[in-house]
């Protein structure tokens, strides 16, 4: 007998594997998706495991196969391991990342007869066993569901296990059917011969009426075979209501046909060929190439690059000729980007270099689309495919290169559901599991990526310039303004005089503006409008969150708690309490103070639809209107070369929420957001407005000075004992009643000790429990404990944790 080790589709498996037995004649081998009993069901499992012996004494057998082919390859049995013991995950919920869209089923059951019916010794048989029996060899396969309808649940239950009892019947388990519908497209030909046609055409013509309907009618005359509506109205320029009387008339005639589902529509894509690299570009492809061609050859084990530029700087171009290289080698690549950034246009870069062999993945296609994608994907029909965080587990086969854009964003972090995963870090086990290289790409890398690079585990490249193609376009002129000065000169305003005159004169030449505000948790912290000073935590540095309810400043790290003081307490001046403004009301003003402009407003309000992220971009690029305002969505990769000015309207919103990389997100965020400025040829300029113009954050932003910040970062990293340094993870207890929610975790803090004390652990810190960022969430109150060490996995996988907590190892942003 062999046994198999299976990951089980059940919430109560949890980090468990468990032991089946092989059934005699089966054939298993690793990654494929199985039946197999659980309690009283038939659940689905995945093999990731056989051996000689079972891990257990009692093992039940193998119900059956899913699929004959195996569903996970070896690396990605490997990887599903990897994330549920590191980021400690149900194994299921790692596994089920990496399998086909809507694989998740239960199982159909159905009876069949194992010898032909005439053998049986019918009078013995009760007559509900003999009815199924009958069913049984008339049809050959009746599903349980058909003899429930006959028999009822409880009849069906006892019958068929009398019948399977008496070696009657056997059962066999097959999937719920998928419904994916075929994807039918209209197409439009003639109904009549070419002949007719023309001879409707002239007659139209001398009529000088209906001339649409002419041209459509003398286009179809010229094809040979059906064309689709939509690319025929297009050709012919003809609206839907010619067509209809055409089809009216009798002349053409519509047909649905089924056609392959095609996320990328080549109708207007050119193919492009490779530029000429410049210099910096053709250094750092160089690099790649050669880890590329030494990992070929088997000599050394492959690179992690970290392509430092500014946007603009080439990155892509670099990237697309790296996947080219590696095509060459016989192998295949995948491109993360972040999902915002998924635009049609970033795919068509990459389907015009490699015609028809682009597969994208991300969460709005259809599950029809998703599920075609990942079958050819898996057939290796792509040498690339791009998506966003979720495309790292596409099967692609023969994988050899994995390429992260924008490799700082945090939405790469799956943070709202299990694993808690990042596909960074998931992006660099799967390297090491299949030998493939890796490229890391940013303006602003992640402190910690940079960190990797001076320590030397990655290979650092910097494109140091935009590709500057026309005259003009450098890198845009920041400034930084001091809103304590504006206060001081008697202006109240939203807008600083030096911003105000910019908007002003912009507009009045028909340029265009961007006004930029960082909204999240701008409610939340409390400032001296006078002197700027934000009230800190004094153990912790991280900003003091205010609670209004209760009209107290919380410490959201270790729960220090003081008043709201009346007066500032460095200058004493009564003008506390600021908390800053939203982006509706920011429109508000806009409108009040630029009477002339036409606004546009762009947050997560307005772009809840599927397309609107799009329709804003290309309204504000048709220069419908004068000033975009939003929030940090607006920070992206776009190129609007109308703008001109960019104004940060308080750049403190991001540097004071509690949490220890708010110094760098607010980096991040302005580096981009003045990129957004100067990429048309008119040059550009970016105002900062802030009460702590002193602030290293701010000042390398405006000075789009990456080393400056790094070096004064990191040197705060590693006195506060924060990652790269150390690493953290947070445990969130949920729970209707607040004061439970905190008792709760505060029995888990003194388990935690315990546990640590007992085994020796030195360097683990247990801060907290504190009020989570987001202390009331959907009528539930979260409390939060941070561990901060350097082995965790080993330690909390023996640790109980009870329903209600929620573990994220490192943790990245507010939650
Ligand atoms: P990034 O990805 O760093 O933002 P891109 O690769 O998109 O930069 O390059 C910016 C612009 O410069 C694009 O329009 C691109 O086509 C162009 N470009 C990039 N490399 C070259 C090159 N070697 N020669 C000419 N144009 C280039
Ligand atoms: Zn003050
Ligand atoms: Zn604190």
């Amino acid at each position: 007998m062999r046994y198999a080790e299976v990951s089980v589709n059940s919430p109560v498996a949890q980090r468990r594997a468990f032991s089946y037995a092989i059934p005699p004649g089966l054939s298993i081998e690793v990654g494929q998706a199985i039946w197999i009993p659980f309690g009283d069901k038939i659940l689905q499992g995945i093999v990731l495991e056989l051996s000689p012996y079972p891990s257990v004494e009692e093992t039940r057998e193998i119900s059956g196969i899913i699929e004959p082919e195996p569903v996970l390859s070896p690396s990605h049995v490997s990887l599903a391991r990897w994330i549920s013991e590191y980021y400690l995950s149900p194994l299921f919920d790692a596994v089920a990342l990496m399998l086909p869209p809507a694989f998740e089923r239960k199982a159909a059951t159905f009876i069949s007869s194992p010898l032909p019916i005439t053998e049986y010794d019918i009078p013995s048989l009760t007559h509900e066993q003999r009815h199924v029996l009958e069913l049984v060899s008339r049809r050959g396969k009746v599903s349980l569901r058909d003899v429930e309808k006959i028999l009822g649940v409880r009849q069906t239950r006892l019958v068929i296990s009398q019948l399977v009892g008496h070696g009657l019947v056997v059962k066999s388990y097959e999937m719920d059917r998928i419904r994916v519908r075929p994807k039918r497209v209209p197409y439009l030909h003639l109904k009549v011969d070419a002949v007719e046609a023309r001879r409707e055409v002239a007659r139209l013509r001398q009529q000088g009426r209906a001339s649409k309907q002419a041209s459509l009618l003398e286009f179809l005359c010229q094809a040979t075979q059906p064309v689709p509506l939509s690319e025929a109205r297009q050709r012919a320029s003809c609206p839907a209501s010619a067509v209809k009387a055409l089809v009216g008339k009798g002349l053409v005639e519509l047909q649905q046909i089924e056609v392959k589902r095609e996320p990328i529509s080549y109708q207007s894509i050119k193919p492009s060929g490779p530029l000429t690299l410049t210099n910096a570009q053709g250094t750092a492809l160089q690099s790649i190439k050669s880890s590329l061609l030494q990992v070929a050859k088997g000599h050394t084990s492959p690179a992690i690059f970290l392509l430092h530029g500014v946007t603009g700087s080439g990155k892509t171009e670099v990237y697309l000729q790296a996947l080219a290289e590696v095509v060459k080698l016989g192998k295949r690549g995948i491109v993360l980007v972040p999902e915002i950034s998924l635009t049609p246009q970033t795919v068509e870069r990459f389907a015009s270099r490699f015609p028809h062999k682009v597969a994208v993945l991300h969460s709005k296609l259809s599950l029809g689309e998703q599920f075609d994608e990942w079958q050819r994907i898996r057939t290796g029909e792509f040498d690339v495919v791009i998506g966003s965080r979720s495309a790292i587990f596409a099967p692609q086969p023969e994988l050899g290169l994995i390429i992260i854009d924008e490799e700082h964003e945090w939405t790469y972090k799956q943070h709202d559901k299990s694993p808690r995963y990042h596909a960074r870090d998931v992006a660099l086990k799967l390297a090491e599991m299949t030998g493939a290289v890796v490229i890391l790409g940013s303006a602003t890398p992640d402190v910690e990526t940079f960190y990797h690079t001076q320590r030397g585990d990655y290979q650092l490249l910097q494109l140091p310039e935009r590709v500057t193609p026309k005259e003009g376009s450098p890198l845009p002129q920041v400034k930084v303004i001091d809103l304590r000065d504006e206060l001081k000169a008697g202006n109240t305003s939203t807008f600083s005089r030096l911003l105000s005159q910019a908007i002003t004169k912009a507009i009045s030449h028909e340029e265009q503006v961007i006004l930029f505000l960082n909204r999240r948790g701008t409610a939340s912290f409390i400032q001296c409008r006078s002197c700027g000073i934000v009230l800190r935590c004094k153990r912790c540095e991280v900003a003091l969150t205010y609670h209004f309810a209760e009209g107290v400043l919380v410490c959201h790290q270790c729960n220090y708690r003081m008043p709201v003081p009346q007066v500032c307490p460095r200058c004493l001046s009564h003008r506390m309490k600021f908390l800053g403004i939203g982006t509706q009301r920011l429109e508000q003003e806009a409108g009040y103070d630029f009477p002339q402009a036409r606004l546009l407003r762009w947050d997560s309000d307005v772009t809840k639809r599927k397309r609107s992220h799009e329709e804003i971009l290309n309204k504000f690029r048709a220069h419908q209107a004068d000033i975009l305002i939003g929030t940090q969505m607006i920070a992206k990769g776009l190129d609007l070369p109308l703008v001109t000015l960019v104004g940060v309207i308080n750049a403190d919103t991001g540097l004071n929420l509690p949490d220890f990389r708010a110094g760098e997100r607010a980096f991040q965020l302005i580096s981009q957001v003045a990129g957004r400025s100067g990429r048309g040829t008119l040059g550009g300029q970016v105002f900062i407005q802030t009460y702590s113009p002193e602030h290293y954050a701010i000042q390398a932003a405006a000075k789009q000075d990456y080393a400056l910040f790094y070096n004064k970062e990191i040197a705060y990293r590693r006195q506060l004992h924060n990652p790269p340094f150390t690493r953290l993870v947070s445990l969130v207890h949920s729970h209707t009643n607040d004061a439970l929610c905190q008792r709760e975790a505060e029995r888990m803090k003194h388990l935690l000790i315990e546990e640590r004390d007992s085994k020796g652990i030195a360097d683990l810190g247990i801060i907290g429990p504190a009020p989570a960022f987001i202390h009331r969430l959907r009528g539930r109150f979260r409390w939060q404990l941070i561990l901060r060490g350097s082995e965790f996995s080993a330690f909390l996988s023996l640790i109980p944790i009870p329903q209600g907590w929620t573990i994220d190892i490192d943790p990245i942003g507010l939650t």
